[in-house]
């Protein structure tokens, strides 16, 4: 078995016995669910899709579908027209409060139940299927398949939907939704009834990873600045009214949805995803937060963990005939560039006034934040003529 595979199936077996919870009981058919299902799947930069568990069982994305959605809202009408819509902010209430705000009844965010209804009636289309067809083939450029409809569960949601039809009808009675209540409606319940499994989420939160190129069809599905936005209102709004303290103990970005999926969002690592029907008094899984929460401290993938390489870039130092020259690799931000300066201080005042040149060559670099090319060209300016910069 891959070592991978080894750590993610122990990390199954650990979570495996853990059977409180309960699975949704306001939608019939997901209240009549298998509970025992359990997967785990984590898609990586290079498009490999490594699961264990249940990985072939299909569900529906249920709230899930919510970022994937705004990054098509996002892609279509930018981000200030979609904030016209709906906040940012976490509500710290349950997925599907009214939670509006006071004077101009915008949802707190596009993750809780109004939000997503609001930015979903803003999906162009004449009628529903073709704003449904846009929204699955959204969801399916994401995954890197097509994807289908969960007949059943849509009808079911679609018959004891009233809470959310009501929020429909206050959205409206502000002027905030982009249709009528019900196209607005019946293509939200469609969307959470798009049927997956856990190695299609964990595809579609890899590419959202990795600046909104699938790393399996390498297809460029949504701008960086697209991705960089969803992934940030997950990141403070992801996990319904536990989402400050998954933050705090997890550190990824992430959504869960009643069905009891879970994505999160490992920003230039992984994309993640896990399954398992139960789910605590919050809506999230009970399994899949565990397994998350396991995975990113196993690998120490909290994102405000301090990355040494972003201070310490790659270097190699070449002395030819025309003096030294400094070669940077990888990605230099501004705690790089700062060793980089510092560096070439100490080989300047250790050589004298008279040494050979130094150039730095910055045109290997992967990425170079606009912070550290600052940098490097006022510190080495200062240098005087003794180092140059070819960038
Ligand atoms: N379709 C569900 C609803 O609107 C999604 C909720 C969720 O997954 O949080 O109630």
């Amino acid at each position: 078995m891959h070592p991978i595979l080894q750590l993610l199936d122990g990390v199954l077996d650990e979570v495996r016995p853990r059977t409180e919870g309960a699975t949704a009981a306001y939608i019939p058919e997901l209240a009549h669910a298998d509970p025992d299902p359990l997967a785990f799947a984590v898609a990586t930069a290079r498009g490999r899709v490594l699961s264990v568990g249940d990985d072939r069982v299909e569900f529906t994305m249920q709230s899930i579908s919510k970022p994937f959605v705004l990054a098509l809202a996002l892609h279509e009408l930018g981000r200030d027209r979609v904030l016209a819509h709906v906040g940012v902010e976490p509500s710290g209430e349950p997925f599907n409060a009214i939670s509006l705000e006071e004077g101009t009844g915008r949802p707190a965010n596009p993750l809780v139940n109004a939000g997503a209804i609001a930015t979903t009636s803003l999906i162009a289309g004449d009628d529903i299927d073709t704003r449904t067809a846009r929204i699955v083939a959204m969801l399916s450029a994401f995954a890197g398949r097509s994807l289908w409809i969960d007949e059943a569960v849509y009808r079911s949601e679609s018959a004891t939907g009233d809470r959310n039809r009501a929020l429909a009808h206050l959205l409206r009675s502000y002027g905030l939704l982009g249709s009528e209540v019900d196209p607005a409606v019946e293509t939200y319940f469609r969307q959470c009834a798009v049927l997956v499994t856990v190695r299609d989420l964990a595809v579609m939160s890899a590419t959202l990873a990795f600046g909104g190129v699938n790393p399996v069809t390498r297809e460029r599905v949504v701008s960086e600045d697209v991705a960089r936005d969803v992934v940030s209102i997950m990141s403070s709004c992801g996990m319904y009214d536990s989402s400050g303290e998954w933050m705090l103990r997890v550190g990824l970005p992430a959504k869960s949805g009643v069905s009891g999926g879970l994505v999160a969002v490992s920003p230039s690592q992984f994309g993640v995803a896990a399954f398992s029907p139960r789910l605590d008094a919050h809506g999230n899984s009970v399994r899949a937060s565990a397994i998350v929460e396991r995975l990113a401290s196993d690998f120490g993938m909290h994102v405000f963990e301090p990355h040494e390489a972003v201070a310490e870039p790659g270097i190699e130092v070449d002395e030819g005939a025309e003096g030294t020259t400094v070669r940077l690799g990888g990605e230099l931000g501004f705690a790089g560039a700062e060793f980089v300066v510092t560096m070439l201080r100490e080989t300047v005042a250790a050589r004298g006034a008279d040494a050979a040149a130094i150039t730095v060559d910055a045109r290997e670099l992967a990425r170079l934040h606009p912070a550290a090319l600052a940098v490097l060209r006022t510190e080495l300016a200062a240098l005087g003529g003794a180092v140059r910069l070819r960038d």
